[in-house]
């Protein structure tokens, strides 16, 4: 039995997970943004969902009892430093030791990327990248059903990276945070579609209402999709000629489930090496237990 908890903007909740993968409860909650308050919040959160269970299932808080966290734009640092746009108080924290204080629980950290790659992971020996296009852009790389974080705890993190492959002009103007131009993010994320559809209409409309009108047949907003999505095949052209992934997860509002994978595929001969490309693009809508499902996954991977 793992114990699961999902930090985000949007829903944020805990979930006990069966060894067979079965969710045996799930609630939510509103995170608190305090650092200490937030971790007393995640122990008594965890106190809650098990003690409902107690009557059903002996164990509760045994050694065999384990927690995964996911917080959606979490970053850390080899050395367990944590950062945060959400969540601004886990900057510069321990996050993972000061976790299993607070809980008592063995505990391990994901971010969206990697908890919704790890969700969808069911064979160990493929290769996934998922893709979260939300306010920014993120990526994760799952091989033998792990994470992969790399030498410097940054693999798969497609988020500062170029635009491939870019036309006259087209990256002029993004300065990122990060002191470069050009970053995906900029491009690949909701505040990327407004600011294209603003460049054409000089209107302010936000990333779903244009969502909403493109499925709805309005020209402009659907051209501005149609850039998102050869946008989208471009950044993931080398991902595929670098790591020929088995299967490109991608979740987020961006993420249409009856567009992409049709689209991308048709894209990619003029980006990538490969002549037939088998890899196969899964959109995920039900993002949320498919993060809480991976988060339960981070603990095995540390007790391998
Ligand atoms: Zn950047």
């Amino acid at each position: 039995m793992t114990i699961a908890i999902r930090l985000s903007d949007t829903v944020s909740g805990i979930a006990i997970i069966s060894d067979d993968g079965d969710f045996v409860c799930e609630e939510t909650f509103l995170p608190e943004t305090d650092y200490y308050d937030l971790l007393r919040q995640i122990s008594s959160q965890i106190d809650g969902a098990t003690s409902q269970i107690t009557a059903d299932l002996p164990v509760t808080k045994s050694p065999h009892t384990a927690l995964g966290l996911c917080v959606s734009d979490l970053n850390y640092s080899s050395d367990g430093q944590t950062t945060s746009a959400l969540f601004s108080c886990l900057d510069g924290k321990p996050l993972i030791y000061d976790l299993q204080a607070a809980t008592g629980l063995t505990s391990a950290i994901g971010n969206d990327a990697q908890c919704l790659g790890l969700g969808v992971c069911q064979h160990d020996n493929e290769i996934l990248f998922s893709l979260v296009i939300d306010k920014e852009l993120s990526g994760a790389i799952i091989m033998n059903g792990s994470v992969v974080h790399g030498r410097n705890h940054h693999a798969g993190q497609i988020t500062h990276t170029p635009l491939p492959f870019p036309v006259p002009f087209e990256l002029d103007g993004n300065i990122c945070s990060c002191g470069r131009s050009g970053c995906l993010t900029h491009f690949i994320s909701l505040p990327g579609i407004e600011k294209d559809y603003k460049q054409l209409t000089n209107t302010d409309k936000s990333a779903n209402d244009i969502i909403i009108d493109a499925a709805k047949g309005d020209i402009i907003a659907d051209s501005v999709i149609q850039v998102l999505e050869d946008r989208i095949a471009r950044a993931l052209a080398p991902v595929i000629n670098l790591l020929d992934p088995n299967h490109i997860i991608i979740s987020g509002q961006a993420a249409d489930k009856n567009r992409l994978p049709a689209i991308l595929p048709q894209k990619w001969p003029g980006y990538i090496v490969a002549d037939k490309p088998k890899t196969e693009i899964t959109i995920i809508t039900d993002r949320h237990a498919t993060c809480l499902k991976g988060a339960a996954s981070l603990i095995s991977q540390k007790q391998q």
